[in-house]
């Protein structure tokens, strides 16, 4: 059927090495970018605070591009099945591409609107474009899924390699007449009332010429230094592309092909692999953000909720310096270094005993970076009831953490300052017994395994 191609846009919000773009560009139609925030579908998690504030930026920096390039963004919102195939509809398109997701509603989506829109006539194609590794195509020996990292990964490398980048197109001529499209500003995605962005406007350049631009400076300046201080948080020794990858301004393909350009990125590298298989997981168990994935742990006597104790958490007054420290830079960038992620979420689970998803729901409102994957995925691997989780008795100490990567304090000075202070706050609770409690209630969960 002719008529326009769309490009479905979801988190792929680059012009650079994107399949679904480029298939509309070879069918040689107007193309018209179409993005649909989707706050109503059944089981599509509205997105956090952070997030918003980042797709805002994003979709601004996409949509300038494409218009630079002779194309056009289409903003609607809505159920994105209905949304999509009215598009199609108003712009009497003959063609709808887009890079797959992986979450269990998002595919049972795609998987519906693909099926209608072909009994419509229109021409559909989905693409690897957010995943190195398709989650069906890694598999054990038996045929099942992975839940061990070091297997999984070992599989992974002995796939073919992941494809090279697509290059980035000069053109993309848009049709004569664009579809009606919202305003950025009609969705209302920004903080007012109050403004509590401007630590993220500080810290962050959303869109993906800066995405670009934090990857080559990574690969320039840190790389070499990554396997030694990426466990400092005050080294800024890792690269920041955690919200980059999560809306797709750069693809993991490029920073793959461009990390092994650069000579080297082994341990670099097996942290992609992390991303993958949280993504993986997901793909095999949609309920990551709400079920435990061994559930042994649906036993776990969590004791009834001290509001009070939730909240000098996420306000970082713990009286635990790295704690503090942590849930401070958190609030004020949306980001935290993966070190402090790993101590104060442990904290929650296992000093507070309070339960992760309390926790996951935090990180989700106030994290840039956070997705479906890869949050839950940690929250669960730290709780100890995720894949290839750390065994429920290791509780980190974050006393003796701080030591270890903080030795200097720089980062609680730069957070915390007043835990360098003479007395140091009290901490909420006495970190041995609170360990000696997790321990208690984790006896339940043996016996229930
Ligand atoms: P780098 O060290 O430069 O790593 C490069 C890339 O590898 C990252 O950008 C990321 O895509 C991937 N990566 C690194 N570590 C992990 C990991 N443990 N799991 C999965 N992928 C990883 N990461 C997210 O992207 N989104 C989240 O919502 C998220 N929530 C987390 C919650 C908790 C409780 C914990 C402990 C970790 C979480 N992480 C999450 C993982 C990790 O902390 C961040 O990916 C990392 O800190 C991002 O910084 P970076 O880009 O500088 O990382």
């Amino acid at each position: 059927m002719p008529g326009p191609s769309i490009v479905w846009f979801r988190d792929d919000l680059r012009l650079a090495d994107n399949p679904a773009l480029r298939a509309a560009l070879e069918r040689d139609e107007p193309v018209i970018g179409l993005y649909v925030l989707d706050e109503e579908s059944p089981g599509i998690r509205p997105l956090g605070g952070a997030a918003r504030w980042w797709l805002h930026h994003s979709l601004a920096s996409l949509a300038d591009r494409l218009r630079e390039r002779g194309g056009t963004l289409v903003l609607r919102r809505g159920p994105a099945g209905r949304v999509v195939r009215e598009t199609v509809t108003d712009a009497a398109a003959g063609a709808v591409f887009w890079n797959r997701r992986y979450g269990g509603h998002e595919r049972d989506i795609d998987a519906d609107l693909k099926s209608r829109l072909r009994d419509d006539g229109v021409e559909v194609a989905s693409f690897a474009g957010s995943l190195l590794f398709e989650p069906w195509t890694v598999k054990t020996g038996a045929g099942t899924h992975f839940s061990v990292f070091t297997p999984f990964w070992r599989a992974c490398l002995g796939l073919p390699t992941p494809r090279p980048p697509l290059p980035e197109p000069r053109e993309v001529d848009g049709p004569r007449r664009a579809p009606a499209s919202d305003t950025l500003d009609d969705w209302a995605l920004l903080p007012r009332e109050p403004d509590w962005a401007g630590g993220l406007r500080e810290t962050w350049e959303p869109g993906e010429p800066a995405a670009r631009r934090r990857l080559r400076a990574f690969l320039a300046d840190d790389l070499d230094g990554y396997d030694r201080a990426r466990d400092e948080p005050s080294a800024g020794a890792t690269s920041l592309l955690s919200p980059r990858l999560r809306w797709g301004e750069v693809s993991p393909h490029t920073v793959w092909h461009e990390t092994l350009d650069a000579g080297q990125g082994g341990r670099f590298l097996s942290e992609l692999g992390w991303r993958e298989f949280a993504w993986h997981t997901l793909y095999h168990f949609p309920e990551l953000a709400t079920r435990n994935l061994r559930p042994e742990f649906d036993s776990f006597p969590w004791p009834r909720l001290k509001p009070s104790l939730l909240r000098a958490w996420q306000q970082g007054r713990t009286g635990v310096a790295l704690v503090d420290a942590g849930m401070r830079e958190l609030w004020h960038t949306g980001y935290m270094h993966n070190r402090v992620r790993m101590v104060a979420a442990s904290f929650l689970v296992k000093n507070l005993l309070i339960d992760w998803r309390r926790g996951e729901e935090w990180f989700w409102d106030t994290l840039v970076d956070a997705d479906d994957a890869n949050n839950p995925f940690n929250w669960q691997w730290v709780a100890g009831s995720g894949a290839d989780a750390a065994p429920y008795f290791r509780i980190f100490n974050p006393e003796l953490q701080a030591k270890k990567f903080d030795g200097d304090r720089h980062y609680v000075r730069e957070w915390a300052p007043e835990h360098l202070g003479d007395p140091p706050p009290t901490p909420v609770v006495d970190l041995g017994e609170s360990r000696k409690a997790a321990l208690a209630a984790y006896e339940h969960v043996k016996r229930a395994a």
